[in-house]
């Protein structure tokens, strides 16, 4: 799949690792500038380092999308470098377990804080500079879990996927009149270094759920969002795609 991304200013939230590994890869490879966005500047620093060897143009930076001061440090700084913000994919988040009788506030707020609350502000920090933009697009990710499905361990989880969502149809609306258009991937189970850490038994159990033969990869979730950034997706706002393998699919355990 060929876009042309050449002179885009992208930054990736959550970059360093997993999908957002994969969506940097993806956008660097079509000729962008990508910024790797994470709290670890370890593995950020190490794939922009990767990248660079391969002629590709990447950069690093420290972001911690609870922090709105954070976030705001991060986008002023990249817009001064770079001169520019045409994408954002809004792309951290977390997904610890936590059955709902063992709930904490704690343990509800930092998920929503980041899942949810993070994407409001990368958003809200990144849209003076994507109006300025021939055409700013930006990719929320998503989950199929909360909007289609449900998951025992992610009540928390779940209604930030949602809440991005209903989110997203609202922040489309306001930022048509710029020429920005939001949307959502909103991916099945995908191989990441976040799945890896939930075990064996969830991995073998979801990979036999999938009708298209197994977990995604970080690039099936890079190419919807690689779509939806070009200036060819630019009549499609406030939309989501679920990307699962068919996962979501079987009416029940047996249908495929
Ligand atoms: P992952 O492998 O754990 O990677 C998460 C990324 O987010 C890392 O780069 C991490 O870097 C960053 N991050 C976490 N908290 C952050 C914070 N407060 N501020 C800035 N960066 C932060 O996870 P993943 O599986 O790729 O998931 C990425 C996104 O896809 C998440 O929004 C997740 O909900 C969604 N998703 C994943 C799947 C799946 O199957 N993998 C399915 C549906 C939806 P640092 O920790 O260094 O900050």
């Amino acid at each position: 799949m060929k876009v042309d991304l050449a002179g885009k200013v992208v930054i990736v939230t959550g970059g360093s690792k997993g999908i957002g590994k994969g969506i940097a890869t993806v956008f660097a490879k079509q000729g962008a500038h990508v910024v790797i966005a994470a709290r670890g500047q370890e593995l950020a620093s190490k794939l922009a380092t990767e990248l660079q060897a391969l002629d590709y143009s990447a950069s690093a930076i420290a972001v911690d999308v609870e922090s709105y001061e954070s976030v705001e440090n991060m986008v002023r700084e990249v817009a001064i470098t770079y001169g520019a913000i045409d994408i954002l994919c809004s792309n951290a988040g977390i997904f610890p377990s936590v059955k709902l009788e063992d709930m904490t506030t704690e343990n509800w707020d930092q998920v929503l804080n980041i899942n949810a609350r993070g994407t409001m502000f990368a958003l809200k920090a990144c849209v003076p500079y994507l109006k300025q933009a021939d055409f700013g697009r930006i990719i929320i990710t998503s989950s199929i879990t909360g909007p289609v499905t449900g998951y025992a361990g992610w009540t928390h989880y779940a209604a930030s996927k949602a809440a991005q969502l209903g989110f997203m149809r609202t922040a489309a609306l306001e930022l048509a009149q710029y020429n920005i258009t939001v949307n959502a991937v909103m991916p099945g189970n995908i191989a990441t270094e976040g799945l890896d850490g939930l075990g064996e038994e969830y991995l073998l159990k979801m990979a036999k759920a999938i009708p298209l033969g197994g977990l995604g990869s970080v690039e099936d979730i890079a190419y919807a969002a690689l779509f939806l950034s070009s200036k060819e997706a630019g009549f499609i706002t406030g939309q989501s795609i679920i990307i699962d393998g068919g996962q979501t699919l079987p009416e029940d355990a047996e249908a495929f």
